[in-house]
């Protein structure tokens, strides 16, 4: 929610973004009571499903459907609120924020009012696969085509546009193969084309790439990853300038999308130290990166903040941060072996998901469900297939090296 001319944080776009997390969404009227505004730091967490009014004559004059005003609990109250509103202020271009039960539901609802009956929707090949299960599943049965297009190729995508295509959806770096797409040549294609343009833009947050100033309509995150930060809540977000957002409140409103408010007190309080946990991790992923990059035992690695890591040069052009997500991939082996290796490690927990302040391991696959291009890009042997993919956390890096270097191990035993 809110639009510019109603921000109360006292910090500006001119601040740094510590200053910036710090402040937002903490509006006096959220953290007190009118005899004492701004009497706590965090908003309170407001559990209700009912508004009440203080007579008929106040229920007659309910506001019309805006953001910020009591109405109904499906509207959210300040707890919701204030978690969009600092959303919207640290993605510059948005005109306001719309809070979803989930990032797949964040997806959805972009999508959702995007796309009508017969058109058509262009995918990145590099999709997250429960993007793509929508594509084949959701969207066909409601009367949309997904078709496929790879990333690496912007030619490739603007021959794949027809008169049917209606909207395009991005995800860069791809959260599998870790792939960078030259988002301004797509987007630039997009625009001329007459596409909407939806980014998936978990893997960087707005503090690492800002895709509404590059000409992208729609931002979609995942907020259980990077704003939680702490693996203990699932949300998901869209950002948009005015007219998008107008639309996006209004679907997500007719599918009845509310989230917790206290889910949205877990995020607001990942959120003040969103940038100190992404500088951590991203430094701390660089040197495991190299680390590995010098292994025997490892084919290639995929960090686009290594350099002479594929999409290296696009991220540094287009992108302000990184992340802790990055996969390598094993010099042959067997899928037993990877398994060993990620058996083998104390420290990494194996399981989905990813951004949370502890390291997790999964084994990466993405060949087989790649449709219109191989992965990551050409030149890839077929053997060098078994990947891994890591969520660097917060622990110490000598510590996570030591124990990848145990790991390595136990694959070259099994190999
Ligand atoms: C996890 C993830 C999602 C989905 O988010 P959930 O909150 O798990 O529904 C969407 N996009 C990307 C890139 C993700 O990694």
């Amino acid at each position: 929610m809110s639009s510019s001319d109603d921000k109360n944080s006292p910090a500006s776009p001119a601040h740094g973004i510590g200053t910036r997390l710090v402040e937002t969404g903490r509006r006096p009227e959220w953290t007190g009571t009118p005899g004492h505004p701004g009497a706590v730091v965090s908003p309170a967490v407001w559990r209700a499903s009912t508004h009440l009014y203080p007579d008929m004559a106040a229920l007659r004059a309910h506001p019309a459907n805006e953001d910020g005003k009591f109405y109904y609990g499906r509207r959210g109250a300040p707890t919701q609120w204030a978690l969009a509103e600092a959303l919207t202020e640290l993605e510059p271009g948005a005109a306001g924020t719309v809070l979803y039960p989930s990032g797949v539901a964040a997806i959805a609802g972009a999508l959702l009012t995007v796309l009508r009956p017969g058109d058509v929707l262009l995918m990145t090949d590099s999709a997250y696969e429960p993007s793509r299960t929508m594509g084949r599943g959701l969207l066909k049965d409601f009367g949309v085509e997904t078709r496929w297009f790879d990333p690496q190729d912007p030619a490739a995508f603007e021959a794949t546009i027809c008169p049917r295509t209606r909207a395009v959806l991005l995800e860069s770096p791809g959260s599998l193969t870790i792939e960078v797409h030259d988002i301004p040549a797509l987007l630039a294609i997009a625009k001329a084309r007459g596409l909407v343009s939806v980014i998936d833009n978990t893997w960087a947050s707005p503090l690492g790439f800002t895709p509404l100033t590059h000409g992208a309509d729609i931002t979609v995150m995942s907020l259980t990853k990077h704003v939680g930060g702490h693996s203990d809540a699932m949300m998901g977000s869209a950002s948009a300038g005015t007219e998008w957002y107008r639309k996006l409140r209004l679907r997500a409103q007719g599918l009845g999308n509310v989230v917790s408010p206290d889910d949205a007190a877990l995020m607001l309080r990942g959120l003040r130290t969103l940038s100190l946990r992404l500088e951590r991790e991203t430094a701390s992923a660089l040197t495991l990166a190299r680390w590995l990059d010098a292994q025997p035992e490892v084919a290639r690695v995929l960090c686009p903040m290594l350099p002479g890591s594929p999409g290296h040069d696009l991220w540094v052009r287009d992108f302000t941060g990184g992340c802790g997500l990055f996969s390598f991939v094993l010099n042959g082996g067997t899928s037993a072996a990877r398994d060993a290796l990620i058996d083998a490690l104390h420290l990494f927990g194996i399981g989905y998901s990813w951004g949370g302040f502890e390291s997790l391991a999964t084994p990466v696959d993405p060949a087989p469900i790649r449709t219109a291009s191989r992965w990551p890009f050409a030149g890839m042997a077929e053997e060098d297939r078994f990947g891994v993919r890591l969520s660097i956390g917060l622990e110490d890096t000598a510590d996570l090296i030591a124990d990848l270097a145990g790991g390595l191990a136990a694959w070259k035993a099994h190999a």
